[in-house]
């Protein structure tokens, strides 16, 4: 519900976010428990739970790339960055509004866990 959706009351300023980058539709703002030196968070202003329930009303590749400007306003474009959209149980989603996982500053592993 987007009254009650965290990501939706901090596109509204209800919640304060540390915001990185503003589109008309779509917002990046800094994960209150970061994973990575930077690990920032990418979402649709639209509300939409999740990337299975993202329709053609939600710009998938407007986010991408504003993934990868944050990338390049971050400084993680040359040393290289990871994007995750965590999907459901499985995919370890606690936010259930779609948002795009931009990590970067340390190497990676590979599996993730
Ligand atoms: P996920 O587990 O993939 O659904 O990701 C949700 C992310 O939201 C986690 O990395 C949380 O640390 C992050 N998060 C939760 N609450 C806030 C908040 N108030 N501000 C910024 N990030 C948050
Ligand atoms: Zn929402």
């Amino acid at each position: 519900m987007p009254e009650s959706c965290l990501f939706c009351r901090m596109v509204k300023g209800e919640i304060p976010a540390d915001v990185v980058a503003r589109t008309d539709d779509a917002i990046a703002f800094r994960d209150i428990s970061p994973k990575a030196p930077k690990h920032l968070l990418v979402i649709s202003k639209r509300h939409v739970a999740s990337l299975d329930e993202a329709d053609h009303s939600i710009d998938l590749d407007a986010l991408m790339r504003l993934a990868a400007q944050v990338a390049r306003n971050e400084g993680l474009a040359k040393s290289g960055y990871r994007v995750v959209v965590n999907t459901g149980e499985d995919g370890g989603q606690t936010v259930n509004h779609l948002h795009l996982h931009l990590l970067g500053g340390r190497q990676m592993t590979w599996p993730p866990g």
